[in-house]
């Protein structure tokens, strides 16, 4: 990984962020050729799920958004990861990332196990109190979810019918690492699609090739791709079926992305949080 890093930062692809003040965890800075190879796969995506389908609405929604929606989502009580202290050094972990129960920096005894929330509070205005906290999205999707009649409204779309979305999300990750890979701040390239619940089994199937495909097509080769039935006791509480597409990457293999039956979950509890039908 040193070896990719330091090649990365040499031709120009990506610098730590922050470098010259010794760097800010969890964040890295796009040079002149990183961006043009990022550009080029968020563009051929838009073109291709966006404006050559007709069935498909892009939109950018905000990155603070109103405090209630990540309520409704359910994110404010559990957005979460398992976190423990080190009694020792005070260094923080992810439970669910070590492989002993001693601290992988000094050998320390480790604490209680608690819950950590990922979202990245602020407040909005000039007044602080606990009416201006907002939150830096951690997911696009509700950016697409609220949005939703929006859309109808404007357009008057059929089911089944997508939105589309890519953009910044933020996460305050225990322990960032692995390079680009797990970071505080970063992009998504997001659809929601919407159908008839009778029909979900067939969108599916037609979800999970069109993936296949651009996973070919971006040049990315089968055989360090790998596609993992995610088992009903690892998914989201909301989620009838989720396919991960896992990458071998040099740190091991690990998500690329996902493809999730969401059921109506999501604009059901915006629905009923919002009283907007
Ligand atoms: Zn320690």
């Amino acid at each position: 990984m040193e070896e990719i890093i330091s090649l990365a930062k040499r031709r120009g692809f990506v610098y730590q962020g922050s470098e010259i003040y010794g760097g800010l965890a969890g964040t890295w800075d796009y040079g002149p050729l990183g961006i043009e190879l990022k550009k080029n796969i968020q563009d051929l995506w838009w073109n291709r799920f966006v404006r050559e389908r007709d069935d498909m609405y892009g939109v950018d929604a905000a990155i603070l958004m109103n405090s209630r929606v990540w309520e409704a989502a359910g994110h404010v009580a559990g957005f979460t990861d398992p976190l423990v202290e080190c009694k020792k050094c005070k260094k923080r972990f992810r439970a669910d990332h070590l492989s002993s129960d001693k601290c992988p920096e000094c050998g320390g005894e480790l604490g209680e196990e608690r819950k950590f929330n990922m979202m990245f509070k602020t407040l909005v205005g000039a007044v602080e109190d606990s009416s201006s906290v907002a939150y830096l999205r951690p997911e696009t999707a509700q950016g697409m979810f609220v949005n939703f009649k929006n859309i109808i409204d404007s357009f008057h779309p059929k089911l089944p019918f997508g939105m589309a979305q890519i953009g910044k999300a933020f996460r305050n990750e225990i322990t960032p690492r692995d390079f680009i890979f797990r970071t505080r701040e970063f992009e998504q390239m997001e659809i929601e699609y919407f159908i008839k619940e009778s029909e979900w089994e067939k969108h599916f199937e037609y979800w999970l090739e069109e993936m296949k495909k651009w996973i070919s097509d971006i040049g990315l080769s089968d055989e360090h791709v790998h596609e993992i039935e995610v088992p009903k006791e690892d998914r989201a509480h909301y989620s009838k079926r989720t396919i991960d597409f896992e990458y071998d990457f040099p740190f091991g293999q690990s998500e690329l992305y996902g493809l999730a039956y969401r059921t109506d979950f999501d604009l059901k509890s915006h629905s009923k949080e919002s009283k907007v039908n």
